[in-house]
């Protein structure tokens, strides 16, 4: 996010611990099977992508939506001080494929905090919120060992309070509805110009949903499932908690507007 490029990743700075540390199974997202901690046999020495140009072609779409959020690049070169897991014993790789998950949590919740401290409306939290980053700054720059032990959900759970509470101060001022849509299963729905001001979508399962026209300006999207939704033509001006990922996952149009700090997908335009 702008302001924060070490929460974005930088392959050119790691070594390919997404393509080797996370299993994915052959599906719509992924061509074929792959167990965790196994490098992916589309990586090459060099740490990357062989087919890194044809990867929707290829039917690896699961990779054009990931974000390590910067954990990569952390791991690799602080974490690790630059040692490849190729070049040294296996012991170290596992380690390796063990905190990067731990670390990408991390780094997950620092986009967040980040994000929350830059919402006006979210002033009577920003000194937690301020708190809960330093402390998850800590956390992330820990040793492997320390990573290794930590209970990293038990610390999304503190986090999670605070962004909740920021998201209500949030949508609190936006006209509208502002209903709760927590964790709503609208795998599909027809939500075709559907007024979404200020709601909370958290976590909201919104597969393949028809958001053509919809307003969304003001919602919260924080870990909502945009894969394979349309957002052509919608206002998502304001809205807060959207990555990268969750865009690039969804389809969508020029005439789609986005919060700020983010970019519009090239296939969305490569569409028309
Ligand atoms: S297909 Fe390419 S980007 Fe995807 S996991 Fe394999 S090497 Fe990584």
């Amino acid at each position: 996010m702008s302001g924060r490029p070490d929460l974005r990743g930088d392959c050119e700075r790691c070594f390919g611990l997404c393509c080797v540390a996370l299993p994915f199974a052959a599906s719509a997202d992924f061509a074929i099977d792959k167990d965790a901690g196994r490098p992916c046999p589309n990586l090459a020495e060099d740490h990357r992508c062989g087919i890194h140009a044809r990867l929707r072609d290829k039917g690896f779409n699961g990779c054009t939506v990931y974000d390590c959020f910067g954990a990569g690049q952390r791991v690799s070169q602080v974490t690790f001080a630059g040692q490849d897991w190729r070049s040294g014993p296996a012991q170290r790789a596992r380690a390796m494929f063990e905190v990067f998950p731990v670390v990408r949590q991390l780094h997950e919740l620092l986009r967040y905090l980040t994000e929350a401290l830059a919402l006006p409306a979210a002033r009577p939290v920003h000194a937690g919120l301020r708190r809960a980053l330093g402390r998850t700054e800590r956390l992330a720059g820990g040793t492997p060992e320390e990573l290794a032990a930590l209970d990293v959900a038990a610390h999304r759970q503190e986090v999670d309070v605070l962004l909740l509470r920021a998201s209500e101060l949030v949508r609190a001022g936006v006209r509208g509805r502002r209903r709760d849509r927590r964790g709503a299963d609208l795998i599909g729905a027809r939500l075709r110009g559907a007024d979404l001001r200020g709601v909370s979508l958290r976590g909201a399962c919104l597969i393949a949903a028809d958001l053509t026209g919809a307003d969304l300006r003001g919602a919260d999207l924080i870990g909502a499932d945009l894969r394979d939704a349309d957002l052509t033509d919608a206002d998502l001006t304001g809205a807060f908690f959207v990555t990268q990922p969750q865009l690039n996952a969804a389809r969508g149009s020029a005439g789609t507007r986005l919060p700020g700090s983010l970019a519009r997908p090239v296939h969305w335009t490569a569409q028309i």
